[in-house]
């Protein structure tokens, strides 16, 4: 059993590719994947995508203002709202990116804050987005004191120093097809030597399809190649790597 642990299902292509959700949740059910959590980006498109996953009952939803759209509408009383409803799980995703929008640096950063306070006060775990900015992204957790809601740093490109520091944290790790490109050397290593305790798997669906299927579109039936990149990295059995990250999803998010 597996676990999609961050796709974004409203930005599948449902005119060629899938014949709507429900085809898209039963071709990862073909593949063992029984759970998916569906990330939010902004404020405007979080009614939808709720919307869309609400009648899946193994889907949840988390909401938040990615770093790279901190030029689209926020208001915390909103965000509080969204985060209130019973299927979401999580606030982001939430973070800081330097590498792409530098410029909106300091945005970026209030509206982190932000979030890390709303996610403390409600007790959600956090999903972050971190890129080029290892000192800022740990300072503001520290900060707002995100260790007492958690989270998971998604999509981990950074080094085994930041994991460390991050699991310090209490934060989970998520690994995605990233690790199976043949330059993410270091990610390789970096993923040898974490625990499976502290793992999480996603696709990030629709972008990063892993080897074999790179270059095509991603979804979340697309999750058992990551895990099964990882179980060869570590050389322990697909199945466990299955079950750990699927009990570690549990724990942060469905406590
Ligand atoms: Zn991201
Ligand atoms: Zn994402």
């Amino acid at each position: 059993m597996f676990v999609d642990s961050h796709c974004h299902l409203d930005k599948l292509d449902y005119q060629e590719l899938h014949n709507g959700i429900q085809d898209v949740i039963a071709k990862a059910k073909a593949a063992n994947v029984t759970e998916l959590l569906s990330v939010g980006v902004t404020l405007d498109s979080f009614p939808n995508m709720l919307e869309m996953i609400e009648p899946y009952d193994n889907v949840y939803a988390s909401c938040g203002v990615h770093p790279l759209d901190v030029d689209s509408d926020f208001a915390l009383d909103t965000l509080n709202e969204y985060a209130s409803h019973p299927r979401v799980v999580a606030i982001g995703e939430t973070g800081l990116d330097y590498h792409y929008q530098p410029e909106t640096a300091e945005l970026q950063r209030l509206r982190f804050e932000q979030q890390v306070d709303l996610a403390v006060k409600l007790n959600k775990p956090l999903i972050i987005h971190t890129r080029n900015a290892r000192e800022d992204t740990l300072d503001i957790l520290r900060n707002g004191q995100a260790q007492r809601c958690g989270g998971v740093i998604h999509c981990f490109t950074e080094d085994l120093a930041f994991a460390e520091a991050a699991m310090e944290l209490g934060f989970y790790i998520s690994i995605s097809g990233i690790v199976t490109f043949r330059q993410a050397t270091e990610l390789k290593q970096v993923v040898k030597a974490l625990p499976l305790e502290r793992l999480l798997i996603e696709t990030d669906s629709p972008y990063l399809a892993p080897v074999p299927h790179r270059g095509k579109q991603n979804q979340p039936a697309y999750v058992v190649e990551v895990a099964a990149y990882i179980a060869q990295l570590k050389g322990c059995p697909l199945h466990e790597v299955g079950q750990k990250t699927s009990e570690n999803f549990r724990n942060l998010f469905l406590r």
